[in-house]
C-alpha cells in the first residue's frame, strides 16, 4: 500500500495543484478523459443553456460540462486559472462583459466562415474574439393606460419636461444601462448625452430600481408611466399576464435605431479544444439552435435568417442601432463617469 510518504515531493506538489485548480469545479474532474469534450463557463443560467447542450451532445456525441456564475466571477476565475483553465468557451450576456473579457486577453480570435456568415458584423467582435448569439433590445416600456404611443419618440425625449415625475429607471450600476449610455455617447456625443441623462434623472418619479422587473411593476402600479427595460423581461411578464397594461415602444426609428445588446460567447485564450469550441459556436449560430437559444429567454435570434418566437414577433419590427456593440465596452468607463456626473446612480 503506498502511503503519503511514498509520494515524491514533486508528485505531492502536482497533486496539490490539481486539487487547487479543481476545487469547486465539477467541470474539470474528468478533463483529461475525453479530448473531444468541452467545458463552458456560463453567466447564463442553467435552464437557458442545458437544453441546447443536451441537444448538441445528442447530435454529435460531444459531452459539454459547464459551470454557471456571474460574469464578473467567471472573468476573475479565467484570469486566476490562466493556462490551467478547464474552460474552452466563455458564454455571457452584454457586449460590455464580452469586451472586458477580450480586453483582459481571456479570449482568442476565431476565424470562422460560418460565424461570419450567420452573425451580422455589428453583433460580433471586429477581431473575432466573441460573437453575439442572441439579441435583446433595451427599449422604452410604457403604461397603455396613461401613455399614447404617439407621445413617444426617442430615448432623448424622455429627458423632456413633459415626462417630469413620470420616468422609472433601473440603477446605473447595471451593465445594461452602462452599455445603453455608452451607445448614446457614440450617437450623440458626450455633452449631449450628459444633458439627456441629467434630464432622465430630473424626470424620475422614484429612485432607480434594482432591476427591470421592478421598473415595470412600478409602471403597472401607477408610480410612473414610462421606463427603459430589456425586451425579454417584458416578455416574461406578458407571458404570465397577456392582458398586462404595458407595451414596448421602439424609439429612434427616424434616427439611429433601437439600442440592442447581445448574449454571446468566445473561445477562451487557453482552451484545450479550440476546434471543438469553434464547432459548438458555429452550431449555436445556425438553424434550430439559434431559434431555441433565442426562444428560451424570449430574445431575438442574432442570425437574421431565423425568425423570433411568435410572442416576440408580435412586438413588431424595428430598426436596431447597427453601430458595433463592442463600442459598449470601449466607452463603458466613460459612460459610468458620465452617469455619475449627471446624478444617475
Ligand atoms: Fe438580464
Amino acid at each position: 500500500m503506498p502511503t503519503l510518504r511514498n509520494f515524491s515531493r514533486h508528485s505531492l506538489r502536482q497533486l496539490c495543484i490539481v486539487v487547487l485548480v479543481c476545487a469547486g469545479t465539477a467541470a474539470c474532474t474528468q478533463q483529461s478523459e475525453d479530448p473531444n469534450s468541452l467545458t463552458v463557463y456560463s453567466a447564463r443560467q442553467e435552464h437557458l443553456i442545458k437544453p441546447l447542450f443536451d441537444r448538441y451532445t445528442e447530435e454529435t456525441g460531444v459531452k459539454i460540462r459547464y459551470i454557471t456564475d456571474s460574469a464578473g466571477a467567471l472573468l476573475q476565475r479565467l484570469q486566476a486559472e490562466g493556462e490551467n483553465t478547464p474552460a474552452d468557451i466563455l458564454l455571457t450576456v452584454d457586449a460590455g462583459n464580452l469586451w472586458q473579457a477580450a480586453h483582459k486577453n481571456l479570449l482568442q480570435p476565431i476565424d470562422s466562415a460560418p460565424l461570419k456568415q450567420h452573425i451580422p458584423k455589428y453583433l460580433r467582435d471586429p477581431q473575432g474574439r466573441w460573437f453575439g448569439l442572441s439579441v435583446r433590445a433595451r427599449t422604452i416600456v410604457y403604461s397603455t393606460e396613461r401613455v399614447d404611443a404617439g407621445e413617444l419618440s426617442t430615448y432623448a425625449d424622455l429627458a423632456e419636461d413633459k415626462w417630469r415625475n413620470r420616468v422609472c429607471l433601473r440603477t446605473a450600476k447595471k451593465v445594461y444601462n452602462q452599455s445603453l449610455v455608452a451607445m448614446l455617447i457614440v450617437a450623440q456625443g458626450e455633452a449631449r448625452t450628459q444633458n439627456i441623462v441629467r434630464g432622465w434623472v430630473n424626470n424620475l418619479a422614484a429612485p432607480p430600481f434594482a432591476d427591470d422587473v421592478a421598473v415595470m411593476r412600478a409602471i403597472e402600479a401607477g408610480q410612473c408611466d414610462v421606463g427603459i427595460v430589456n425586451s425579454y423581461y417584458f416578455g416574461r411578464l406578458q407571458k404570465d399576464n397577456p392582458d398586462i397594461a404595458l407595451a414596448l415602444f421602439w424609439p429612434n426609428q427616424q434616427s439611429n435605431g433601437v439600442h440592442v445588446n447581445i448574449s454571446g460567447a468566445g473561445v477562451t485564450r487557453h482552451a484545450n479544444n479550440v476546434d471543438g469550441a469553434t464547432r459548438l459556436l458555429e452550431w449555436l449560430a445556425a438553424g434550430e439552435a439559434q431559434a431555441l437559444f433565442a426562444k428560451l429567454n424570449l430574445e431575438f435570434p442574432a442570425n437574421p435568417e431565423i425568425p423570433p418566437a411568435q410572442q416576440v414577433q408580435a412586438w413588431g419590427d424595428f430598426e436596431p442601432n447597427i453601430i458595433n456593440v463592442s463600442k459598449a465596452g470601449e466607452l463603458q468607463a466613460e459612460a459610468v463617469q458620465l452617469m455619475d456626473r449627471a446624478g444617475y446612480h
